[in-house]
């Protein structure tokens, strides 16, 4: 009984146009959100969305 969802950007938290079900593994996969057009590295294992690597455009430095 697989039951699938949206997978979600986890920048803007919109519908990407990828869905996954529970048995769903991803690794090192650049989503692209159509939203704020921006890649983000993932994993994504048993519905849990792992970032790897955020966007560079938004420079955090200290
Ligand atoms: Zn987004």
């Amino acid at each position: 009984m697989l039951k699938y969802e949206w997978l979600l950007c986890p920048i803007c938290g919109n519908k990407t146009r990828i869905k996954i079900s529970d048995d769903t593994v991803i690794e090192n996969f650049p989503l692209f959100c159509p939203k704020c057009k921006q890649e983000t590295l993932i994993n994504v294992k048993e519905l849990n969305i792992n970032v790897i690597k955020e966007p560079d455009a938004k420079t955090q430095s200290r």
